[in-house]
């Protein structure tokens, strides 16, 4: 233990089990990289700015959850609490919509801050991976990265999830709609906080967790019931195009995001193992973001889907991924000529591909078989001088006990043939 521990709300990601973060941000983007999207890397902090009109001024990210501060040199900055306003500006900053390759499909995969309360699935520090599919208005995009966002979560082994899926309509239709619900809201019997957030962003309310507030909003107004042709006859269109493709989805009227700029398609991944912290991934339309952060026209739709939170989906689902062990071979010296003689054959194995490991530190037998136990080796290579004598090493193989001399120079090959 040292005087300093990791700050309030994050934790650290340590072998073995950070292996399977990095398997589940692979199993993530795998999809995504097999349908046309491009990696996509953005600064960690942004221009405060970017946020407060992307995001919206009136969202908890926004009004509560932001890490934002003040530069020496006077820049107003904050840690990003979400990807797709950044990768927004990213792609409108390199003028990648006007390539002429519409839309612009990228991915991504990082760090994000958020100043929340913490607890299990909740953190300060939390990791995404996401996509953004910018410029182009197709049921057939909302559609894609759906399934993508569908086939990731299976091919890491997890069933128990179920897709939430709406409509919050466009600009013809959303503000009648919003209208309604705020003169309903502004009926019920809600706390100051709850009547404000009703006359800034009344969607919002519909998303509030407390089952008194959830009782008084049976009736609310739908906003089925009020998407106008288009949006109506674009939404059919996305459900038949994931009907076809065998996704399963559940309507949820009351589906809204905690961002300002969705419109049309929404949706939410949501785990039923994970207690209230149930989201596991987002997502939807933001036809009118661009704009908002003063870019041309350019409607779009992504996801970003919760990588701490889909690590805690996998446990809950008692989901063990099948993770190759990271060291194929351990090389044990015995004495001082060994230790040269085993290093460079260390090195040999290593240029050729193998994981190799070695026992450091002047180790004793025993301490560093030890050590091949843990490492997961298959196979371990011991020597001492009697072996370097006779010109070979002792090749064990750790599952069946089996053990014999192999010649030095064969040691490579040997191996190479026994790992496959
Ligand atoms: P919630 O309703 O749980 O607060 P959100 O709507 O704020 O989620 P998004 O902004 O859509 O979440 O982010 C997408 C995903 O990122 C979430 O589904 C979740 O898996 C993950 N996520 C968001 N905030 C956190 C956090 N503080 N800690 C861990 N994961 C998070
Ligand atoms: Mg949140």
């Amino acid at each position: 233990m040292s005087t300093f521990q990791a700050p309030k709300g994050t934790y650290d990601l340590l072998p073995p089990n950070s292996a399977t973060y990095l398997a589940v941000r692979e199993a993530i983007s795998a999809p995504l990289k097999n349908s046309g999207y491009g990696y996509v890397e953005t600064p960690g902090f942004e221009n405060v700015e970017l946020f407060a009109r992307g995001v919206g001024e009136s969202t908890d990210i926004v009004t509560k959850e932001m890490y934002a501060f003040e530069t020496k040199g006077g820049d107003q900055l904050a840690l990003r609490p979400e990807g797709t306003a950044s990768v927004l500006r990213a792609a409108l900053e390199a003028n990648l919509h006007k390539a002429g390759n519409l839309p612009v499909k990228l991915w991504y995969s990082g760090s994000y801050y958020r100043y929340e309360r913490p607890q299990k699935g909740r953190y300060r520090h939390f990791s995404q991976v996401g996509a953004e599919a910018i410029g182009a208005e197709d049921p057939a995009l909302d559609a894609e990265l759906i399934i993508l966002a569908d086939q990731a979560y299976r091919s890491l082994g997890l069933r128990n999830f179920r897709i939430l899926l709406n409509s919050l309509g466009d600009k013809e239709c959303r503000p009648v709609y919003r209208a309604a619900l705020q003169e309903f809201l502004r009926g019920l019997d809600l706390d100051e906080e709850t009547l404000r957030r009703a006359e800034i962003n009344p969607l919002r309310v519909l998303d509030d967790k407390r089952a008194d507030v959830q009782k008084q909003l049976t009736g609310a107004p739908s906003m089925p019931d009020y998407l106008c042709d288009a949006c109506t006859a674009y939404h059919k269109e996305v459900r038949e195009l994931l009907d076809a493709a065998g996704v399963v989805y559940e309507d949820d009227a009351k589906l809204v995001r905690g961002l300002d700029y969705y419109t049309r398609t929404t949706f939410e991944f949501v785990h039923d193992g994970l207690g209230s912290q149930s989201a596991v991934g987002g997502g939807g339309r933001y036809d009118g973001l661009s704009e908002m952060i003063g870019g041309p026209s350019l409607p779009s739709v992504g996801w970003a889907l919760g990588v701490d939170r889909t690590v805690l989906a996998l446990e809950a689902e008692g989901v063990d991924l099948e993770l190759p062990a990271t060291t194929s071979v351990f090389a044990v010296p015995l004495g001082e000529e060994a230790r040269r003689v085993l290093f460079g054959k260390v090195t040999e194995l290593r240029k050729a591909g193998i994981a190799t490991d070695f026992s450091y530190g002047g180790k004793g037998l025993k301490g560093a078989m030890k050590n091949a136990n843990r490492s997961g080796a298959r196979f371990t290579l011991v020597a001492g001088e009697r072996d370097l004598a006779d010109g070979v090493v002792q090749l064990k193989d750790m599952e069946s006990g089996e053990q014999g001399p192999v010649a030095l120079d064969a040691v490579l090959e040997t191996l190479k043939a026994k790992l496959g």
